[in-house]
């Protein structure tokens, strides 16, 4: 996830885009970079770093006349964040100039190919690929740009906002889209284009947002034309009259980017499995973990540390990794792990997993195991980070920026990326026949759209979380794959509404916890169809018979726990292993809906930050 921008008009460029890209900052802040075209050449800059950075560096490199441009702010997922990495991206001609919101999948075949016909790559980038690729289909099939990019998409696989220019053409930007967003702000002569209307809302409130596998040229002084990427067929645009304030548009229209990033996870998660899982085929590619498989399949054990929420995502895998790989796993709190004086071998694997990548005590962990001579694994989210750095291999989340200090999105793309190592080790390692391995494909490929019909009891859970948003005390119960969702559901509502909250097995009950149920104790149950149904079922019994408050979460059409809960809330049904992926959403909207009533700040919980670089 990154934000675009650019102009092209009667005004000076420079200001627009550079406001522009401070204003999409959230959505990327690792690099930056803008291209002007000051009527006969395109001057670049960028740098890694803020936006504030290009600023400066600006000032130093180029001047900033122009009436077009383009600008970038990085959300690296190919390639560390550098200043060669950062867009905008020249073509090796150097005519053609490109910004890119996504990943473009199929990157590396296209690369080998253009590599063989000469071209020469500066940056990792997989947007660099694609800008050589349409210079490619440009040349040899001597056809104008629009048609050069058009060609050249219909090639590619992945996602993209683009927007690229020739300084051969400078009259005109191309754009196009496909899974990440793009709207186009329509002036008087004048056009805006940007990831969201905020670059532009001050100069026009007419837009257009471009739906997948749209282009469009955008001419100065001249009708946009709009067509399909894929037939060419012409498609009448559709104006937006816009109604938004700036900060309603970078939160996604959201109260609070909590919210905005729980809505984010069908669209996390398909980035996440994105390049990676191919069901039809029944493959999973993972470089990190292809590369080193040998280490996983001959290793005594994993042992997993994090911290916090990736603490339960480690969870997660545990049940996952040994119910369908058969690989032991062990799951250590970074911070005891790294001062307990752990025995660690070098046929241990360690699996990292930390959002920011640099969580102090993670960081501390990975060291100490890579002194013993373990193999470390990161899972991170932010590439380039320390974590990343420090691990012999990793796997990125690609969830996009998470601002809101509960984490939400991260932990459902953390146990994505957990879930694609785990069924690939399983397959290697003969403990998945071929069809069952399958059917998890297909499964997981559903995951994304199972996760937005989960979503729609948004209203319903508001409803729940008015009932019980004065509750002192929570309990929040799972078995199995689910206990770790019940850790988590409980910290969520600790974190953002200082109420509060224990998980535990559900079965742990009757061992101490079930002497706190009284009628003021609402009870969360994760009681979904698969895994120990029956088991929590009389759970849930147990409870009720103490007059302790039922709240089910359930598969879509369940009658028994419906006959004994309070209130229920459905999610989709899935195969055991991914349910964790469903079940937590509920309990995420109900933490987030009791904290707004409750009025504290959920994005920015009091004594939390985002990333733990401390100790
Ligand atoms: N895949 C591109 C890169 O890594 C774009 C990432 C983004 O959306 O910011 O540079």
């Amino acid at each position: 996830m990154c934000g675009i921008v650019g102009y092209i008009g009667h005004r000076e460029a420079y200001p627009i885009v550079m406001e522009g890209l401070k204003r999409l900052e959230y959505r990327g802040y690792d690099s930056a970079g803008i291209a002007l075209y000051d009527g006969s050449d395109i001057k670049l800059s960028k740098t890694k770093g803020k936006v504030a950075d290009l600023e400066e560096r600006v000032k130093e490199e180029i001047t900033t006349e122009g009436t077009i441009g383009i600008g970038h702010t990085r959300w690296a997922t190919h390639g560390v964040p550098n200043d060669v990495n950062s867009h905008p991206h020249y073509s090796n001609s150097g005519d053609l100039v490109i910004i890119h919101n996504g990943i473009i999948e199929n990157y590396d075949s296209i690369k080998t190919e253009l590599i063989k016909r000469g071209y020469v790559f500066k940056s990792d980038t997989d947007t660099e690929v694609l800008i050589n690729l349409i210079e490619e289909v440009k040349k040899k099939q001597n056809v104008k740009l629009g048609k050069a990019v058009q060609l050249a998409l219909n090639e590619v696989v992945g996602a993209y906002a683009i927007a690229v220019f020739d300084k051969n053409k400078p009259n005109e930007i191309v754009v196009a889209k496909l899974g990440s967003p793009l709207a186009i702000g329509i002036g008087d002569d004048e056009f805006f284009i940007a990831s969201d209307a905020s670059p532009f809302i001050e100069f026009t409130k007419n837009a257009i947002y471009l739906e997948d596998e749209e282009m469009a040229i955008v001419r100065r002084d001249k009708k946009i034309k709009i067509r399909k990427i894929k037939d060419d067929s012409e498609v009448n645009p559709s104006m937006q009259e816009l109604k938004f304030n700036l900060e309603q548009i970078e939160k996604g229209g959201y109260e609070h980017f909590m919210l905005k990033e729980i809505h984010e996870q069908p669209n996390a998660i398909r980035d996440t499995y994105r390049g990676r899982l191919l069901a039809k085929e029944g493959i999973i590619r993972m470089a990190g973990i292809d590369d080193n498989i040998e280490k996983f399949l001959n290793a005594n054990r994993i042992i997993i540390v994090a911290c916090g929420t990736s603490w339960h995502a480690g969870l997660v895998a545990e049940y996952i990794f040994e119910d369908l790989a058969r690989i032991p796993v062990e799951v250590e709190y970074a911070s005891e792990f790294r001062y307990r004086n752990p025995v660690i071998t070098e046929k241990d694997v360690v699996i990292a997993i930390s959002q920011s990548g640099e969580t102090a005590d993670t960081l501390a962990a990975i060291k100490l195991a890579k002194s013993k001579g373990a193999f470390v694994f990161g899972v991170c989210n932010v590439v380039g980070s320390t974590i990343a750095r420090e691990t012999n291999a990793g796997a990125y989340t690609h969830a996009g920026p998470e601002i809101g200090v509960a984490s939400t999105k991260a932990f459902t793309t953390q146990i994505t990326v957990l879930t694609l190592i785990a069924l690939k080790l399983a397959k290697a390692n003969g403990s998945m026949s071929n069809s069952v391995f399958h059917h998890h494909l297909q499964e997981l490929e559903l995951i994304p759209e199972k996760v937005k019909e989960a979503l729609k009891a948004d209203e319903h859970i508001k409803k729940v979380a008015e009932i019980y948003k004065d509750a002192k005390n929570c309990l929040y119960l799972g078995r199995g794959y689910n206990f770790p969702v019940a850790l988590e559901g409980a910290l969520k509502l600790k974190e953002i509404s200082y109420i509060h909250a224990e998980g535990y097995p559900a079965a742990e009950m009757k061992h101490g916890p079930i002497a706190l149920i009284d009628e003021q104790m609402p009870v969360f149950v994760i009681a979904t169809k698969k895994g120990h149904y029956e088991k929590v079922v009389s759970n849930i019994q147990e409870i009720k018979s103490r007059s302790g408050k039922i709240i089910g979460i359930v598969t879509t059409g369940d009658v028994d726990v419906k006959n004994v809960a309070d209130h229920v809330i459905e999610v989709p049904e899935t195969i055991e292993s991914l349910t964790p992926l469903l079940t937590t959403i509920p309990l995420q909207l109900l933490s987030y809906h009791i904290a707004v009533m409750l009025e504290k700040n959920v994005d920015q919980p009091r004594n939390l930050a985002k990333s733990v670089t401390v100790e």
